[in-house]
């Protein structure tokens, strides 16, 4: 049974589905584990047939941490300052809407739909004034579930409240002196002294405390979180202990889920640097394939992303779950028709679609749709014209040899008349091929058995009998397999393209 489903197993009555995010900085593919493995179990609860909300938490009242190595330094100033009020790096807008735009043009390509809750609506619409105020006057309670689970000690003037200095914008350099719903009096660093109204934005709770209370205000029964917030002691643990204790309510049912790593880099953070963006992802790859990462993979394994040649071969593995759920292969996975029906963001015919390495080869021979059809048509494909699914295919399989192809996969042929240095022998083993190129069968089989038949006549070790096509054809010493390749291009174009480089 596939994980998503195993998870949803023991569920009963209605589920609402969380995730969220803090958008600091660009959402990157290690962020799209929690969106996706939240997808996943809330498309697997409905199919139990449980009702189910599927929710999106969007952080905006999260303070700026710092100044990240991708902002200007002027950002300095902002620091401390929910990100809902910080104005965006670029262009019109705020900071975190200039952050959550391409994330959620993203889950629209790759076929999530979520219902998105800006965390600062939520305070806004004093939804958070309850939870503010059983926090506020439990304040000691909390203290100790915090000290005692978390282990850490925690300041005198603490509190479970943060308000927002109304005069310098700040959020983490109030301290407050006084409460009565609805107002937290406070001072802060700056000098001002003032009164947050818990009705409104204007303070907000702390992670470890605003976590169970979204719980709470939103009767969040299912939760994916990574690793970090599950470790013992972590907020997790502190959270359900308030969720139980002081909001009477129990903590949702956890999915954690470990990191995806960049190959050779280590962790994506958007801090460091070190991360492709979602919507670089969606660029590059196919939209299934970000969601068949994820969902092929057990939560509790971290995942080694390489966006080169291992981006290829997942493809390649996807294209194999698609013709085992089609019954064109078998398979010893039982998981793989659920993998392939939860990865697809549409319907697929495999006769309809043209497999990703195919097209790879096929946009570097032909640059035109004529010529890129009628290849596809000699291979057995059944396309009259370039449907839209098939132009986003190829331009996602230019960007990715543009960006990430490595040198190998990468050829432009050469024109009938560029000159090529050939010996004697060399020039022999065309002219062989020449003799019955015209007439014989025009398909890989063939003119790969056609091409052995000749070096193994001539005594001629086979990889430098194929450089030879390869030098008068795309002038290296190494390309795609030698008789697909041939079988792709025009036949009577080969023909001219060996009798120049013979003559
Ligand atoms: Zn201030």
């Amino acid at each position: 049974m596939h994980w998503a489903d195993a998870f949803v197993q023991d569920l009963a009555g209605h589920q609402t589905v969380s995730t969220g995010i803090s958008p600091s900085g660009p959402i990157h593919v290690g962020n799209m584990r929690e969106i996706l493995t939240g997808n996943f179990i809330y498309v697997a609860s409905r199919d139990r047939g449980l009702e189910t909300r599927f929710i999106y938490l969007c952080d905006d009242m999260d303070p700026l941490r710092k100044v990240y190595p991708f902002l200007d330094k002027s950002y300095s100033s902002y620091v401390g300052r929910p990100l809902y009020k910080i104005p965006a790096p670029q262009g019109e807008g705020t900071y975190s809407e200039y952050f959550l735009r391409p994330f959620l043009d993203t889950l629209d390509t790759i076929n999530v739909k979520v219902e998105v809750i800006r965390t600062s609506n939520l305070y806004r619409e004093g939804k958070f004034a309850e939870a503010i105020d059983v926090v506020m006057k439990n304040s000691q309670q909390i203290r100790s579930i915090l000290e005692e689970i978390s282990g850490r000690d925690i300041e005198e003037n603490w509190s479970p409240y943060n308000p927002i200095c109304e005069s310098c914008g700040r959020i983490s350099t109030t301290s407050v002196t006084s409460y009565s719903f609805p107002y937290v009096e406070y001072s802060c660093k700056c000098g001002h002294t003032g009164r947050s109204d818990v009705r409104k934005d204007q303070g907000k709770l702390p992670w470890r405390i605003e976590w169970p209370a979204k719980w709470k205000i939103l009767g969040v029964t299912v939760e994916p979180f990574g690793k970090d917030h599950g470790a013992p002691g972590g907020s997790y643990d502190t959270g359900k202990a308030i969720a139980e204790k002081i909001f009477g309510i129990s903590a949702p049912k956890p999915m954690i889920y470990e990191r995806i790593l960049l190959k050779g880099k280590g962790a994506m953070h958007s801090s460091t640097g070190i991360a492709i963006p979602a919507s670089e992802m969606i660029r590059v790859a196919p939209p299934q394939i970000l969601r068949f990462l994820i969902a092929r993979s057990q939560p509790g394994r971290h995942i080694d992303f390489d966006p080169g040649l291992g981006l290829l071969n997942l493809i390649d593995e996807y294209e194999r779950y698609r013709d085992i759920y089609f019954g064109l292969e078998a398979s010893d996975d039982d998981d793989a028709k659920r993998i392939y029906e939860l990865s697809r963001v549409r319907e697929e015919r495999p006769g309809d679609v043209v497999s990703f390495r195919h097209l790879i080869t096929l946009l570097q021979i032909y640059h035109d749709d004529n010529g890129l059809l009628s290849a596809l048509k000699r291979g057995g494909y059944t396309h009259n014209s370039i449907s839209g699914d098939l132009r986003a295919e190829m331009d996602v399989a230019r960007s990715w040899l543009d960006t990430y192809g490595p040198e190998q996969m990468k050829f432009t042929l050469l024109p009938p008349d560029a000159p090529v240095e050939l010996g004697e022998s060399e020039k022999a083993v065309l002219k062989e091929f020449l003799q019955t190129g015209q007439s014989m069968k025009w398909d890989a089989e063939s003119i790969h058995n056609r091409i052995h038949e000749i070096l193994r006549s001539g005594n001629t070790d086979p990889k430098e009998g194929f450089s030879i096509f390869y030098r008068v054809l795309i002038g290296k010493t190494r390309g795609p397999r030698l008789g697909y390749f041939l079988s792709n291009l025009d036949r009577d174009w080969v023909m001219e393209r060996l009798k120049r480089a013979v003559s």
